[in-house]
């Protein structure tokens, strides 16, 4: 008799060990409360790529480039800096986990998902080759069109035009924001996807992602430049809440370095069999290769509600079947 909770193994070279993949504790039902302190104090007490991205946030917000009453006009001078600055951290940080990865070869296949080679000699990417037609997308237009949303987040709070919580009049707030900021992007994330996933947008925009069916570093963030401008478009919470720059940073760190990571194809960066840096995006590689499922992300359930939830079992995948019949 075969076993309901097998994995479906028979596709991957590599499952994670978690499975069924589950949202965070956050917005379940019952509530869990132990369970969501546990897992807010793994993710932010631990070295891992949300508190990195939460580190370098701090780091610019308030040294390296504070926002200033120089940004209330849009003058070329932090425009551009700002500009090389996303275009300096783009190239470590999604070039360091290529190189790491997929050049170097740091670690072999442990701990990849799919052990496929990406593609080259494929005429359905520029220049026929995967990681060149990635890295185009990403540098020519993912990272200005993420950095022209970060000017303009910075021109709402320099203009004063949206209000500012901060560490001095708001402590609980200041540090609560950074934890919300990653659930208001699975949301936002799981609303424009599905989206994107309607035939009549499908085609013009989306399927220029999903030409990635195995998938690296350099996939994360190749999109159509439609898909950049509605993907980052979670800054537009300025004008709802009020933030500190630091937390748009960290927003903007999160989708724009962050997706890379997670399209790594790979659980996490191993050194001398340890473990040091976990990168996980089998959720969404799930997504990447079965299509029709996991639109968004753990910190907001909305795929486990609407039943678009495809959790690495055979159950989940039989699930899903029966919602799409
Ligand atoms: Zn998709
Ligand atoms: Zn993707």
């Amino acid at each position: 008799m075969s076993d309901p909770d097998r994995r479906v193994a028979d596709d991957w070279a590599l499952q994670p060990d978690y499975l069924p993949t589950r949202p965070a504790p956050y917005l379940v039902w019952p509530p869990q409360p132990v369970e969501a302190v546990k897992y807010t104090l793994k993710n932010h007490l631990s070295f891992n790529d949300r508190t990195l991205y939460i580190a370098l946030a701090v780091v610019v917000a308030f040294w390296l480039q504070p926002v200033d009453s120089g940004q209330t006009t849009l003058a070329a001078g932090w425009i551009v800096w700002l500009l090389a600055r996303n275009v300096v951290l783009a190239g470590v940080i999604i070039g360091g986990l290529h190189w790491w990865f997929y050049m170097r070869c740091g670690q072999g296949d442990e701990r990849r998902w799919d052990t496929r080679p990406l593609g080259r000699n494929k005429r359905r990417f520029a220049f026929d080759d995967q990681v060149k037609d990635n890295m185009a997308y990403t540098m020519l237009s993912g990272i200005p069109i993420a950095s022209a949303w970060e000017v303009w987040a910075r021109w709402m709070f320099a203009n004063e035009y949206v209000s500012t919580a901060d560490l001095g009049t708001n402590p609980v707030w200041f540090v609560l924001a950074f934890l919300a900021m990653p659930i208001w992007q699975s949301l936002h994330f799981y609303v424009i996807h599905r989206a994107m996933h309607h035939e009549s947008i499908y085609q013009a925009v989306h399927a220029v992602h999903h030409r990635n069916v195995n998938v690296g570093p350099w996939s994360g963030l190749s999109m159509h430049p439609v898909e950049h401008l509605v993907y980052f478009s979670t800054l537009a919470i300025v004008v709802v809440v009020p933030l500190h720059p630091a937390h748009v940073l960290f927003l903007l760190f999160w989708q724009m370095l962050g997706a890379p990571s997670s399209h790594s194809g790979y659980e996490g960066i191993v050194v001398n069999g340890k473990m040091v840096l976990s990168v996980d995006g089998y959720f969404h590689q799930m997504h990447h290769r079965y299509v029709r499922c996991n639109y968004g992300s753990a910190e907001f359930p909305l795929d486990y509600w609407l039943g678009t939830a495809h959790d690495g079992t055979d159950t989940g995948a039989a699930r899903l079947k029966a919602h799409h019949n």
